[in-house]
């Protein structure tokens, strides 16, 4: 699944291609992707519009056009491809023709979403965006104010680490990460940690997604990026699926929190 470092890769590889593209047509093969707005209402807004700039809020993509802001979560499969005159294939759902190419929404699970609002309305306060709270990287999501969401949370923290209304832009693999180089077992009690663990969390969660950032994500399994550019923070993942513990070597433990497979070290990260 995309997260926050591969979802910045996507934006940064898709503003090279699409800034200043004009959108000629639209064709929808599927469209329960649009969330917001009917099928009809998408294509008659968008035809004419230009892409201005494109943001991330966690793992949202938010592309500016001159009118309208439309946001997109790639989900578990969801990518964008750039294309010419190939053949339609069945996983294309959304397509948006330019004067010499196109760009296909693409998503083999169909669990992507597209939201379309005009620029008039505060995005931050409609859905999807309303449900999300800071990344890592805002100066507004503080310790204490972390400290203090957790005091009131009794679900474990690898669980509390993938609510991306707590924080957002860590999902499952970057969650295993920062809670392995805090030593901080996934399922202790949120509300039992310490106010100097929310400190640590808070200051691997910075490190681990900057450098993965850096790499332009991580490729496990069937993601890829747009234009197929692959990350490369995979070479640098200490516990996530991996079976030996790089700290003390011993075996890794998998077990499932919440369902989500969950990678760490039980000798490194005892349960206190
Ligand atoms: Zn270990």
């Amino acid at each position: 699944m995309p997260e926050l470092p591969e979802v910045e890769t996507v934006r940064n590889s898709l503003k090279e291609i699409i800034l200043n593209q004009t959108i000629r047509s639209i064709s929808i093969n599927y469209n329960k992707i649009i969330k917001n707005v009917s099928e009809e209402n998408f294509i008659s807004s968008l035809v004419g519009q230009t892409f201005l700039d494109i943001d991330r809020h966690g793992k949202y993509l938010i592309f500016h056009l001159n009118d309208y802001y439309l946001i997109s979560h790639l989900r578990m499969e969801g990518k964008y491809l750039i294309k010419n005159e190939e053949e339609i294939n069945k996983h294309e759902h959304i397509i948006f023709t330019f004067d010499d190419f196109n760009m296909r929404y693409h998503d083999t699970r169909k669990f992507g979403t597209m939201h379309l609002y005009q620029k008039n309305i505060n995005i931050f306060d409609e859905l999807p965006l309303k449900n999300v709270g800071y990344e890592p990287f805002d100066n507004r999501l503080t310790i204490d104010n972390l400290y203090n969401k957790f005091q009131k949370m009794k679900k474990p923290i690898k669980t509390t680490l993938l609510d991306q209304k707590i924080i957002a832009g860590l999902g499952n693999i970057y969650a295993d990460e920062v809670l392995y180089s805090t030593r901080i077992n996934p399922l202790t009690q949120t509300n039992k940690l310490s106010r100097e663990d929310v400190e640590k969390i808070l200051n691997a969660s910075r490190k681990v997604l900057k450098k993965a950032i850096s790499l332009g994500g991580t490729t496990i399994r069937s993601f890829v990026s747009s234009h197929d550019i692959s990350g490369r923070f995979q070479n640098e993942l200490l516990i996530h699926t991996k079976k030996t513990c790089p700290n003390c070597r011993k075996e890794v433990a998998k077990i499932y929190v919440g369902s989500r497979g969950t990678y760490y070290c039980p000798d490194c990260q005892p349960l206190r």
